[in-house]
């Protein structure tokens, strides 16, 4: 149990070293999944940036080419004037509408002292025009102008020519004087194919804005409503963005930012164009500036989250697989491959969770553990086989499967022992319950067709009364074993529930454990004999030693209270080694004394007759006291011979080679086979009690040709009889008749103290120093 409780613990520390294991590698795969993941997005954000300065910087480069050319036709026209020396206002007009018609621009002006002209082209010429009518940007170029350096106006919508255009403005210079300020009117669409076709494509759009933040030229992908007319009126960016932008526009410094417009990322470029307060609006998606280059980022990453998820999924299912695998070996240790109910650790288990988890939710649910098990179960393997013994076991266990309710369980202890667990406390429900499993089991196929009658018996523990703590698992299956043992004292199918006579019982046995070691030491086990007579002449033929406790309070205990249980605790072994050497005692004190002994019988246990020493042992005593072996007769159970006849008869004659007399003792109890006796080197056999009363009860003619053909038998093996319990004339007349050898019982004496039997049987009164 303990080992398996190892197991295990062992398998949870596995489990949980590889889940944490799984953890580590997880967490290690999710940072530098993240870190990858960052650093990708980096070189992205650092290639966007790249491609969107440059392609800003090229379009700021393009509107300064196209303005200076401007300038550069007009400050030719200039020079040209101011060579010509042109001074006539009406000859001057005509030069420059002339001049009009053959270059681009929309229109053309000259405003000095002595003229005002403005051409358009194909529209005509007007002279004398009022510098005051002319709109405010063109006003405020050419007053730049004036100062002596080339001007650019800022964009706006001219009502004469129905388009947005821009004025470029010269000073035309005589004689270091200043003659007057040459115009040029350019169309603004100009500036806007500066940009590519349309001002952009799906992916980036490029609007030309003033430090105001109002829009000068709108690319015509921007994808805006006509009615957001500044930058700030862009729903797409965010409050925090427009008032960094603003700040940037005040210094005229350029900044990026990134924005994200249905889960689609952009980078937002605003670079200022050194012109009349000029800025670039470049807005461009990553996905268009890196093109294949975003596609394979991003294909990496999905990859990489792909390979992350198979990797958590292969974790999760090798956790899985381990579980699993440590689930079905928890099974096998505790599971019984025979029934495919539980083994007793796997019973105790489950009844230990059960009281445990009663106790964790306070609840006090009665229910009741049964051990079933079968008379004589060991001489079904020997009758029917180990198969068909088998078989009958796996009927019982399905026979008990068909019993039971869904939170009920059972399982079986090697061997034939079934435990139940039943939610059930009422005496007659839980004995109608066993009776059904025991009446079902009976239908085992090795038992069909055979009159043997399988005989059950079942003890029963239950929670009434039964103070409930973590003893309760272990206290119920001692007291099931109790009930068990009582119901198998009868021969019959019964079923014994703990009660307060068997509490009296497990306390007198707690009683006897705690005092058993140093009874012996103190000498209360004594030694009694009673006598067995040879029934041919009433003479005295030997002794049968038989124990008995003698407590210090002068109370007597006899073997059937302690016998059994020092059967099971192992104590056996040195009670009857110091029972042997008690008889070899008291044989010694009879030959020092002169007196001609009697053999003496004394029972051994199972356990001891197999012990390595045991011979060696039983030697070493006879030499101490100096004493034939023959006087001391060592009996033993036919029990002992089930499964291993040859074993038991190398160890009988073992025995009998050192002089040692073997006898085998209550013949005639359960399931007594002549074979057996036949196949055992044995020098006498006791016929038990049972045997003599059934014969003289009934009178049953059967039982007692048997007992004859034991008897012919016994006679041709040259093996002695006893027949134990005569209690009568006719008993003994009985089994005279018989032709037993031996009588031993009551009807002769009841055991006595060993001094007792000296003084009426030996007519021996030891020394009182001996007593
Ligand atoms: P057993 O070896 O079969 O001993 C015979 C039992 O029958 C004795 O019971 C004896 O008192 C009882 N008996 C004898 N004649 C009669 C009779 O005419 N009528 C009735 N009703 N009973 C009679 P006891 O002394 O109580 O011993 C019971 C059993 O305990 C013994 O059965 C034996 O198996 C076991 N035992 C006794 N002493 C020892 C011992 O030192 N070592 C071991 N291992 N077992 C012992
Ligand atoms: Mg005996
Ligand atoms: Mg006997």
């Amino acid at each position: 149990m303990r080992k398996r409780e190892k197991d295990e613990t062992e398998l949870q520390k596995r489990t949980g070293r590889i889940t944490i294991t799984a953890a580590v590698v997880s967490v290690i795969l999710l940072v530098g999944g993240s870190l990858i993941y960052l650093l990708l997005q980096n070189i992205l954000n650092n290639t966007t940036d790249t491609r969107i300065r440059t392609a800003a910087d090229e379009y700021r480069n393009n509107i300064w080419r196209l303005v200076d050319s401007d300038i550069q036709i007009l400050e030719t026209f200039g020079s040209f004037l101011e060579e010509e020396d042109v001074t006539d206002e009406r000859e001057l007009a005509e030069r420059l509408y002339e001049a009009n018609r053959n270059n681009d621009f929309l229109g053309m002006a000259f405003f000095g002292p002595d003229a005002s002209i403005l051409t358009e082209d194909e529209k005509g010429i007007w002279t004398g025009a009022d510098f005051e009518t002319l709109p405010e940007e063109m006003r405020e170029a050419m007053e730049d102008a004036a100062e002596g350096e080339a001007a650019v106006s800022d964009i706006y919508d001219s009502k004469d020519m129905e388009e947005d255009v821009f004025v470029v403005c010269v000073p035309v210079m005589m004689d270091g004087q200043l003659r007057g300020i040459l115009a040029a009117a350019d169309s603004a669409s100009r500036m806007r194919s500066l940009f590519g076709e349309d001002g952009g494509n799906d992916y980036s759009y490029v609007h030309l804005i003033g430090d105001d933040g109002l829009y000068r030229i709108r690319s015509a992908d921007g994808k805006l409503p006509e009615e957001v007319t500044s930058v700030y009126g862009n729903p797409h960016l965010t409050g925090e963005v427009k008032e960094s932008m603003k700040a940037a526009m005040e210094k005229g410094d350029s900044v990026m930012y990134t924005v994200r417009v249905k889960g689609e990322i952009y980078r937002v470029f605003l670079e200022p164009v050194g012109m009349n307060g000029w800025y670039l609006f470049c807005v461009n998606s990553m996905r268009e500036v890196v093109g294949t280059a975003y596609w394979i980022i991003t294909g990496t990453q999905a990859a990489f989250l792909l390979i992350l998820v198979f990797l958590i999924l292969m974790v999760l299912s090798g956790y899985r697989m381990l579980r699993n695998n440590n689930r079905r070996l928890l099974k096998t240790a505790y599971e019984d491959p025979l029934t495919g109910g539980c083994n007793l650790p796997g019973f105790l288990k489950r009844l230990e969770e059960v009281c445990a988890r009663e106790a964790a939710f306070q609840k006090e649910n009665s229910f009741c553990v049964a051990a079933l098990n079968i008379h004589q179960f060991k001489f079904i393997n020997e009758i029917f086989g180990k198969m068909q013994a088998d078989r009958l076991l796996q009927q019982i266990g399905q026979a008990i499967r068909k019993e039971l309710a869904e939170d009920e369980f059972f399982g079986r202890e090697t061997g034939d022992r079934f435990y139940l667990f039943l939610r059930q406390t009422d005496q007659e429900a839980v004995k109608e319950r066993i009776r059904r499993v025991i009446g079902e089991s009976r239908m085992a196929p090795a038992l069909q067709g055979s009159s043997y009658h399988v005989l059950f018996y079942c003890g029963v523990a239950d929670t009434e009364g039964q103070e409930r703590n973590g003893e309760l698992p272990s206290r119920m299956m001692t007291q099931v074993m109790f009930a068990l043992d009582k119901a198998g004292e009868t021969r019959q199918d019964d079923v014994w529930f703990y009660d307060t006579q068997l509490h009296e019982k497990e306390k007198r046995e707690n009683y006897i454990e705690s005092h058993m070691h140093q009874a012996l030491e103190n000498g209360e086990f004594r030694l009694f004999l009673q006598p067995k007579v040879n029934l041919r002449d009433g003479s005295l033929a030997g002794a049968e030693a038989l124990v008995r406790w003698v407590t210090d309070e002068g109370k007597m205990m006899f073997p059937n209270d302690f016998i059994p249980l020092f059967e099971r605790n192992g104590f056996c072994v040195r009670l009857d080694m110091y029972m042997v050497e008690a008889v070899c005692r008291h044989i010694h004190r009879w030959m020092e004394a002169g007196i001609n002994p009697v053999p003496i019988s004394v029972n051994q246990s199972r356990l001891l007759f197999y012990e390595a020493d045991y011979p060696d042992r039983l030697r070493e005593l006879v030499a101490k006291y100096d004493i034939p072996a023959g006087l001391v007769t060592l009996e033993i159970l036919e029990g002992l011979a089930v499964g291993n006849v040859e074993e038991l008869n190398e160890r009988i004659l073992l025995l009998q080679k050192e002089g040692f007399r073997i006898s085998m003792d209550d013949f005639g109890t359960g399931y007594s086979s002549l074979n057996v006796m036949g196949a055992l080197k044995i020098d006498e056999l006791k016929l038990d009690r049972a045997f003599l009363m059934e014969i003289s009860r009934e009178n049953n003619s059967r039982q007692r040709a048997v007992m004859e053909m034991v008897m012919v038998l016994t006679r041709r093996l040259q093996i002695s009889t006893v027949a134990e319990g005569v209690e009568t004339e006719e008993n003994e007349e009985l089994i005279r008749e018989l032709g037993c050898d031996m009588g031993q019982g009551y009807y002769y004496s009841r055991p006595i103290s060993a001094e007792d039997f000296d003084r009426r049987f030996m007519n021996f009164i030891p020394p009182a120093s001996d007593r």
